[in-house]
């Protein structure tokens, strides 16, 4: 099917152009009109560089994995969908005989065909066949615009997940981009009693100080650590998100835990970091790592449904498809201010 679409045709060069993208309807598939598609580090990644580590774009790809729409149609044998729903989607469908999904680790299977990812064509264009196993109903409290905050959600519910949070944690969240807002939401519903959130830029610290018990720290002007232990004792943090991806606060993680705590790696650096065994070791750190996520859509759609978790303050700019170019460029660039850009495929 042609239909027009956002492409990145090489490092450097994007095109809203028509694209002749090859799907059909099978028994359990939806076709479902895009509405709503946040713009990720991962899409920009591809527009400006052209690759991320081994996936490397060597034709013409549609961006856009962060979605919510409206079912259109669906294949023989759904049950759950029907035309006009409203619904978000998960954006990786791993095969479901491959043995990590047979383990319960379908992020981590091999084989899996996520969206946006070289070769597979992301869904910055009108419509998009899903399988109906991936895709979610929204609840009627939530807008396309939240819908479509789901996936990085995901990503923030499973570190979250992975600490084992204890009612009554604190948490140092390390980076206030769209991951690091996403983690403390999803660490504050879990049942943290206090988020440090650190970044640089002063005007995503004040957004973040809005979103609940969030102590945030401008780890330019302050002295993170010693904010930590004030705040905790003199303990530590029972958990740190690494969620910046830099290497200096990567190295730094275990300054800032307590005894016995928890780190986890949520944002991916650059390039590889270094870190200190032995400050790991004389806290009997645990280290935890994540990959996206396995099956989270369903309880990340309950909390923002319950009203438990709010992403809206996230979401500070938006845009007009036919804009999609000016929209990338906004977000290569993104101001202090802005946090998660979308762009509006479908306003009807
Ligand atoms: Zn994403």
């Amino acid at each position: 099917m042609r239909q027009t679409a956002l492409v990145v045709e090489e490092a450097g060069r994007l095109a809203l152009r028509e694209m002749e993208v090859e799907e059909s309807l099978g028994p359990g598939d939806a076709r479902i009109r895009l509405h709503t598609v946040g713009i990720c580090g991962s899409d920009i990644h591809y527009y400006l560089h052209g690759r991320i580590g081994p996936f490397v774009v060597r034709e013409p790809m549609v961006l856009g994995h962060e979605a919510a729409g409206t079912v259109l149609e669906v294949g023989d044998q759904v049950t759950s969908l029907k035309p006009g729903d409203r619904v978000c989607m998960e954006p990786g469908i791993p095969d479901p005989a491959s043995r990590a999904s047979r383990e319960g680790r379908y992020n981590l299977d091999p084989a899996v065909r996520f969206w946006a990812t070289p070769p597979v064509h992301g869904v910055l264009r009108p419509t998009v066949i899903h399988p109906e196993a991936f895709t979610f109903k929204l609840p009627e409290t939530v807008s396309f615009a939240e819908g479509a905050m789901v996936e990085p959600l995901a990503v923030g519910m499973h570190a979250a997940t992975k600490a084992a949070i204890r009612p009554g944690d604190s948490a140092v969240v390390l980076g206030a981009g769209p991951i690091g807002m996403v983690t403390t939401l999803a660490a504050l519903a879990g049942g943290c009693a206090l988020v440090i959130l650190s970044d640089l830029q002063q005007p995503k610290l004040d957004l973040a100080a809005t979103l609940g018990p969030v102590v945030a720290v401008n780890a330019a002007r302050d002295d993170l650590p010693a904010v930590v232990r004030r705040l905790t004792d003199g303990w530590g943090a029972d958990i740190v998100f690494e969620c910046s991806g830099s290497a200096k606060a990567a190295s730094g993680v275990f300054d800032l835990i307590c005894p016995g705590g928890r780190v986890v790696y949520v944002g991916m650096p650059p390039a590889p970091i270094a870190f200190d065994v032995i400050a790991a070791q004389v806290k009997e750190a645990r280290i935890e790592t994540v990959f996206r996520y396995a099956h989270v859509y369903p309880r990340a759609l309950a909390l923002m449904g319950s009203g438990k978790i709010n992403v809206k303050p996230l979401i500070t700019d938006t845009f007009a498809f036919a804009d999609s170019i000016a929209a990338f460029e906004f977000a290569a660039a993104l101001p202090p201010a802005s946090v998660k850009a979308q762009i509006l495929v479908d306003a009807g």
